[in-house]
């Protein structure tokens, strides 16, 4: 009956036409109707932030050899067909690319775009600067790289996204679905991949969307729907019409030869059935675009307009324009109850050999770069707030965009060409650049007591070490004498104090070590041995192009500590006395003894040692009592090369797995001192590996360095770690989610489907940021990671991590180019080296967690060192040697933590707390905890707090009131715990497990009373005349020194004139 109708439509449409018809107008008007299959065309150009070509060149145009893509023709056509037809639509998702074309668009072309965005045509969703990578981001980057796209598009356009749009990115996690999903308010979340296992089951079920819970902890409080598309992010096969494309355009002029209107209409209503049949409610989405299209826009909206207009003449389906948003009002006006889906989508398979799984491990010293220098962003930030920001530079800005798009999923996850690679590190280098001066500056102006005159002079003085991991570090080698000494101020960006051990490289023995009271406290030398060295001055000749004028003799290493988000000062200069220096390590190597164990560890924690193989046996701590057997082992898997699937940059397909013995005796060394000792092991010519024990701390620290990985036998290799226990572990371990939550894991197995295994050690890796654990019942086996790598516990009792791979074929996922990274010094390139971190601890059943997530704060927020010169005394005379930005009397409580403190462009000041728990996961810490504003803050007037979304562009109250409220089978949860509203007048914010909260502040311009403002005159006796008096705009201390803003606080104080800040 339909169809006879539909035929009849068209048939009367043609004899209108036959032999007039010159102009069509086409009717595109049409919205959702009840009573059909909707078939909602969603325009999108899918434009990675950097893959084949860099950024820049995707933006322009350039390097078109070797993919023709140029984003800026992608946003100016399809502004101007959305301009040509008001019904026509689109999504944009990169803003890294929109804020390159918005930056250059006239004040008139902008108006026109605003009202496009006003009126929903052009629509922002997803939003962040990028399409951000799932598997091998840190939490916090996510967040960051969002909310400075949110940030812009409210800025500019008023508006906030509601979509998530994660169409490509490979495997899919908790994080973004609970944190990056529902936290900063989006409605929906759609994507690609997924299992293929998984997709067929869904297919089948009509489980293809549901509604996700990422987090136990804040369980149905954030939960998302979710759609995966039935095949891929691009039309059904015939839809797509890029000028090049080759599905059969409609050709509706009656006088054309190919005249096929009907047969194009049935295709149209053959494939929406066809996605009907495997969907809930009678809404479908095709995403019409994929990869760098829409260049020449009209090419598509064109047959878009014509199938519109066709189709709902047909009837049989209704076809409108539309947007994911539109598509999700859809869904819930549908009244559907959904499926549920718990945990994530790690790992994708698209067939049975090819598991995305390598490039959790893919270039590792980048990812390692790319964690680094989060961790210092963090930090960077929250100096640049105790100074006063500097709109006009230098800032943290070109930081947090280079950082931002690295969190592309063609960035950090490794998996870009090689020169696409060093673009990225070449933004985050400069933007380093600029952050280590605001760092510097910052520092000189909290340290200094003198006028802001002599900090202007001063600004040079602190230096920082960027390499200091390869033991290089110019300021601290110099030759200390004549009475210059070396100043080190060691900053903590965390809210808790901290006890830790410093080791810098040094010239010389006869050294001393004072603190802040100029007591001289315990320090220990350990000689750097010639392999250390050698990596040493390799790679400074290649980072810098010279070679470093100084060797170092020894790493010098004491305890510093440090108050919350503060400093302390060490002073270290040469010592005159035998009795008063450094304690020199013990030496002791394999052939001076004839003991068959040898045990290290001068604390709680002691690891044994077999002396005749220089292997660990024993994990013992005599504190806990813990005491068991630990192996720890290196190998290989030989990549596979099969033209039918090869391991690459994306996939991990291993051919057989190798264990790497270790080649003779030599090396094995210990050294033995009062702070740390440590264990040097030398595996082969490509594998040396330390293994530190802190006296005072009760984990194992292994650092280790790997590469060049030999390929002269032709065969890739994946390098692998293995730390063994005794455990019985039933196939069951946990890996976080993004750095956030610990997942469950079951050795071949899915809790959505019946897995059929082939591959059992590609399909049973995960990714890992923050670390894995296995447990027996009673003890728990920790590993934390300094950086994203691949892991899994592929025998009980036993964690793997893959720390290092260098492939030599290519894996047909895109890339084209084979994962074999090189270093080159003058044109002379060797294999990749990498040298990173992980560390290793045995808890009694139940106490793990304290550790995972204290710690693992710790590694992703280590202290920051800055290095200054000083001749004399006159530092400690002239200087503040600590500080601390909050009350004396006050810390966080160790469950939480500051994962934001950021002055804004606006003036406003971004905080985001963190709670680091997740719910049952420890007994003290899991439990609610509180942060008091007014203490963190303790010399600032806190005028107004408001709570903002995760990503700061709206206030969270309007956000929970406009989100969709999905219903869900299945789902039943105990009390979700969640902070209530601040209270003005207190200001405690509390945190449940696992929140986040982000609160905008405003700070009052401060009246001190007199009493504080004598009071910093009695600390910093000097006063300066002629500072002015400070004005009320944003930053009025920028160009002041301390003194002089103190004094100006002081004659303030006197006159009752306000002073919006001061320290
Ligand atoms: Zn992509």
């Amino acid at each position: 009956m339909n169809q006879l109708l539909s035929f009849s439509a068209i048939l009367v449409l043609l004899c209108f036409c036959i032999g007039e018809c010159k102009y069509m107008v086409y009717d595109t008007s049409q919205t959702v109707r009840a009573d059909k299959i909707n078939v909602h065309l969603v325009p999108h150009s899918h434009d990675d932030v950097g893959w084949l070509k860099t950024v820049d060149q995707y933006y322009t145009g350039a390097n078109n050899s070797i993919r023709g893509a140029c984003v800026q023709n992608v946003l100016d056509s399809v502004i101007s067909a959305l301009l040509d037809d008001r019904n026509r639509k689109f999504i944009y998702v990169e803003i890294a690319f929109f804020q390159r074309w918005w930056n250059q668009q006239s004040e008139v072309l902008k108006t026109k775009v605003k009202e496009l965005v006003s009126t929903g045509q052009l629509e922002f969703i997803n939003g962040g600067m990028c399409m951000h990578d799932e598997a091998t981001p840190h939490y916090i980057d996510l967040i960051d790289q969002t909310s400075l796209g949110h940030m812009f598009i409210d800025r500019e356009f008023g508006q906030k996204p509601r979509v998530g749009w994660q169409i490509d990115p490979f495997g899919h996690s908790a994080v973004q679905a609970y944190l990056l999903g529902a936290e900063v308010g989006f409605d929906s979340l759609f994507f690609a991949r997924m299992d293929y296992q998984d997709r067929e089951k869904r297919k089948n079920e009509k489980t293809l969307e549901f509604v996700w819970q990422g987090s136990k902890s804040l369980g149905s409080s954030s939960q998302l729907f979710t759609g995966i598309f039935p095949r891929h992010y691009d039309p059904p096969d015939g839809f797509t019409f890029e000028i090049n494309d080759v599905s059969e355009p409609i050709q509706d002029d009656v006088l054309l030869f190919d005249y096929n209107v009907q047969e194009r209409v049935n295709d149209f209503v053959a494939a929406a059935i066809a996605q009907a049949n495997v969907t809930r409610t009678n809404h479908i989405m095709w995403a019409m675009g994929t990869d760098f299209r829409y260049q020449y826009a009209l090419s598509w909206f064109r047959q878009m307009d014509k199938f519109i207009h066709y189709v709902n003449l047909d009837g049989r389906v209704n076809a409108l324009y539309s947007t994911p948003s539109i598509y999700t009002d859809a869904k819930y006006a549908a009244d559907e109850t959904w499926p549920l889906k718990t945990d994530d989508f790690f790992p994708y398979a698209d067939k049975a050999n090819t598991y995305w799984t390598g490039y959790f491990t893919s270039r590792p010293t980048f990812k390692g770069y790319v964690r680094t220098m989060s961790g210092y962003y963090v930090a960077a930030r929250q100096l640049e707030f105790y100074k006063g920001r500097n709109g006009s530079g230098p800032n943290t800005d070109a930081l947090a965009d280079a950082l931002a798009i690295a969190q592309h999923h063609d960035a950090v996850s490794g998996t870009q060409r090689q020169h696409v690679a060093a673009d990225y590190a070449l933004r985050i280098a400069k933007g380093y650049a600029e952050a280590e001066e605001v760092v510097a500056s910052s520092l000189t102006f909290l340290t200094s007591l003198r006028s802001s005159e002599y900090i202007e002079k001063s600004v040079g003085t602190f230096q920082q070490c960027p390499l200091l991991n390869i033991s290089y570090c110019p300021p601290s080698e110099a030759v200390l004498g004549d009475g210059k000494s070396l100043v080190i101020v060691v900053y903590n960006p965390l809210g808790w104090e901290r006890e830790e051990v410093v080791r810098i490289p040094v010239s010389s023995h006869e050294l001393i070590v004072l603190d802040s009271g100029g007591k001289e406290i315990k320090s220990q030398l350990l000689p750097i041995f010639n392999a250390s060295l050698n990596t040493r001055n390799y790679h400074v000749k290649a980072y810098l192009g010279k070679s470093p004028s100084n060797t170092p003799l020894y790493w010098l290493g004491f305890t510093a500590s440090v108050p919350p988000l503060g400093f302390n000062t060490y002073i270290i200069s040469s010592a005159k006395h035998t009795d008063t220096r450094s304690t020199m390590s013990t030496v002791w190597t394999s052939d001076s003894t004839s003991d068959k164990t040898v045990v290290v560890g001068g604390g709680n924690l002691k690891l044994h040692y077999a002396t005749d193989e220089g292997k660990l046996t024993h994990y013992i701590n005599n504190r806990s009592l813990v005491e068991e057997s630990m192996e720890h082992s290196y190998s290989y898997y030989s990549g596979h090369n099969s033209t039918n699937q090869a391991s690459g940059a994306y996939i991990f397909r291993p051919n057989g797995a190798f264990p790497i013995k270790t080649e003779g005796q030599k090396a094995f060394a210990i050294l033995k001192g009062p702070i740390m000792d440590e264990v040097h092991q030398e595996l082969n010519p490509w594998i040396y590996q330390i293994t530190r024990v802190y006296k005072e701390k009760e984990h194992a620290e292994v650092e280790f360095t790997i590469g060049p990985i030999p390929i002269d036998d032709g065969i890739g290799k994946e390098i692998t770690t293995q730390i063994t226990t005794n455990f019985k572990t039933n196939k069951t371990f946990y890996t976080d989610s993004n750095g956030r939550d610990f997942i469950k894991r079951v050795l071949d197995f899915r809790t959505d489907w019946d897995l059929q295994v082939n591959e059992p050690v590609a399909g049973n890796y995960y990714p890992i940021n923050l670390g894995a654990y296995v447990e027996d019942g009673t003890m728990e086996l920790s590993v934390l990671v300094d950086r994203a790598v691949g892991g899994s516990s592929l025998v009980d009792g036993q964690i793997e991590l893959m720390l290092h791979r260098r492939l030599l074929f290519d894996d047909a996922k895109g890339v084209g180019e084979v994962l074999n990274e090189t270093i080159c010094v003058q044109g002379d390139c060797k294999g990749l080296v990498v040298q990173g971190k992980f560390y290793i601890r045995i808890d009694p059943m139940g106490d793990g967690a304290k550790w995972r997530r204290t710690f693992g704060q710790e590694i992703y927020s280590p202290l920051l060192l800055a290095f200054a010169e000083q001749e004399g005394d006159d530092w400690k005379n002239s200087h503040a040697s600590s500080f601390s930005m909050i009350d004396a009397s006050y810390s966080l409580p160790n469950n939480t933590a500051i994962i934001t403190l950021q002055e804004l462009e606006s003036g406003k000041v971004l905080l985001r707390l963190a709670h680091l728990y997740e719910v049952g996961e420890d007994k003290d810490y899991s439990a609610m905890a509180s942060v008091e504003l007014k203490k963190l803050f303790p010399n600032r007037k806190i005028s107004k707090v408001t709570e903002m979304n995760l990503s700061g562009n709206q206030e969270r109250g309007e956000m929970e009131k406009r989100r969709l409220n999905w219903k869900v089978k299945d789902s039943s949860e105990g009390k979700i715990v969640r902070g209530g509203g601040v209270d003005p007048e207190k200001l405690v914010v509390e945190l449940g497990p696992m929140e986040i909260r982000t609160f905008f502040i405003d700070f009052d311009y401060l009246t001190p009373k007199k009493g504080r403002a004598v009071i910093l005159i009695i600390m910093f006796t000097v006063a300066e005349d002629g500072e002015g008096v400070a004005d009320k705009n944003n930053h009025p201390y920028t160009a002041m020194g301390a003194v002089g803003r103190l004094a100006v606080a002081a004659a303030a104080a006197v006159e009752g004139m306000e002073i919006r800040r001061f320290l």
